[in-house]
């Protein structure tokens, strides 16, 4: 990191300050949360083209303004990094909004149906919309592949990918997207055959991989403790403690499936994030990571998706062969009291360690995981606020900090870009987003009411609240 910094201040002095080569944007008179790590805040921002090129003062940035510089006044708004919603389905998303799978009403299954390209397309576009009003500027799309080409929603499957590429090609996407690939079916089973043929087969993205990158696959190990196929070490009101969704003749085949899928995936440079909610399947999971060596391990930033049943031995286990947790907040608060229904209160209670895993040293990813959740990640924070409680010892400042990170730079080390995005800092992507206050000195609760006024993409404002005034807000009906 400090090498970086050092090599992006050595850059910055080489850049030309003064109406020769000015800025495009400049946001001024406000609190530039860089999340940089260094608990760093300025003033002002200067973006050029794609890039931020200054953080600093007011006075300072207006040297780099020119005769066509776009000057926003801040007064007293916040910038920070644009948010990166680590797991959330695009196309579905686009095809189900405004309806969620949790919602007020509780849990529904509203259907979606994609059938052509163009559905798919106008589906990923919607989303592109709703996240650019929400200040989302990059998300994780967690499972196309050819297990889901027949399946009942048209939401997951090759042809989705294909239209991602499409839009990628023409510049039409307003949010970066990263893909994992699904060789099984989405919340179902998976055969090690159909998964080795899938990953020899594995598609490829030519194009602009800061737009669309296909960095590895989903794996879905198991199910969910209220569905009793969490597989764990506790026991249901059944009698049963779940198993895996891998195919096998018995438990013991179902878990060297599992392992073999992971080191095949693993020895052809895949990262790998496997859906694993029960502790016995993070165990497996973490024991195929551990059997391929540190070094190896620790290079491919695998991660385990939503690990609700994740013991705090596993937890250490993930730091230190260098993985991360992606937890979604929002299902913990709404779905911790099915979870207490089904093992104990005292189990629910440390499910879902949102508050252990924040200090690290496995990397905590924070995500909505839409359309089951809606993708407001200030609901998110807001979620991990309830679920973390009081008596966390923190001052607000710091655990805001820390739940940004989550959605921030935590997000862009998943994505393997930590060294372009996830922090405001010159050299990097301009992607940003301004919000009404600085969300540092507000509650997690009280963040949902706090305006997202603009958002810019790779130096491209994709939002701006005023401007968007008049039109149908994208985020509350239909669109
Ligand atoms: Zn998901």
């Amino acid at each position: 990191m400090t090498e970086i910094t050092s090599a992006l201040e050595a850059k910055m002095g080489q850049i030309p300050a003064g109406p020769g080569n000015p800025a495009d944007l400049i946001l001024r008179g406000g609190s530039v949360i860089t999340m940089d790590g260094r608990n760093s805040e300025a003033e002002a921002i200067a973006v050029r083209g794609n890039e931020v090129i200054f953080v600093g003062s007011s006075e300072d940035a207006m040297h780099l303004a020119g005769n066509n510089t776009q000057v926003i006044e801040l007064n007293g708004r916040a910038v920070i990094p644009g948010i990166n919603d680590s797991h959330l389905h695009g196309a579905w998303l686009g095809a189900l909004w405004p309806d969620t799978i949790i919602g007020g009403a509780g849990f529904q299954s509203p259907a979606a149906r994609l059938e052509t390209g163009e559905d798919r397309r106008n589906a990923i576009l919607r989303t592109g919309r709703l996240l650019a009003s929400l200040g989302i500027t990059s998300y994780t799309e967690p499972g196309l592949g050819p297990g889901e080409d027949n399946g009942p929603t048209g939401c997951f499957g090759s042809g989705v990918l294909d239209s991602y590429k499409e839009l990628a090609d023409a510049g039409h996407l307003t949010a970066r997207v990263t893909v994992l690939s699904l060789f099984g079916e989405l919340d179902g089973a998976s055969d090690l055959e159909s998964f080795e043929r899938g990953l020899s087969g594995i598609r490829t993205y030519e194009g602009d991989r800061k737009w669309l990158r296909l960095a590895g696959v989903k794996i879905f190990a198991d199910g969910i403790p209220p569905m009793h196929n969490a597989w764990t070490h506790h026991c249901y009101p059944d009698g049963s403690s779940g198993d895996l969704l891998v195919e096998g003749a018995d438990t013991a085949a179902r878990e060297d499936n599992l392992r073999r899928m992971i080191l095949s995936a693993h020895a052809a440079g895949h990262q790998i994030g496997v859906h694993a909610t029960g502790d016995r399947s993070i165990e497996t999971f973490l024991d195929a990571v551990e059997s391929t060596g540190l070094e190896s391990a620790r290079a491919a930033r695998h991660y385990v998706i939503h690990g609700d049943l994740i013991s705090g031995a596993a937890l250490a286990r993930l730091g230190s062969l260098g993985m991360g947790i992606n937890i979604q907040p929002g299902i913990a608060v709404a779905t911790g009291p099915m979870l207490a229904g089904v093992l104990s209160d005292q189990i629910a209670a440390s499910a879902w360690p949102i508050l252990s895993a924040m200090g690290g040293p496995a990397k905590l990813c924070l995500s909505s995981d839409a359309p089951v959740l809606s993708p407001d990640w200030r609901q998110g924070i807001a979620a991990a606020g309830e679920w973390v409680g009081t008596g966390h010892g923190m001052g607000n400042r710091e655990l805001m900090t820390r739940l940004l990170s989550s959605y921030t730079s935590h997000a862009a080390w998943q994505d393997k870009a930590e060294a372009w995005k996830g922090t405001l800092e010159p050299g990097k992507a301009a992607d940003l987003c301004v919000l009404e206050h600085n969300p540092l000195e507000v509650s997690p609760g009280d963040l949902p009411g706090v305006r997202v006024d603009l958002t810019v993409v790779d130096g491209r404002i994709v939002y701006d609240r005023e401007s968007a005034a008049g039109e149908p807000d994208p985020t509350v009906a239909h669109f």
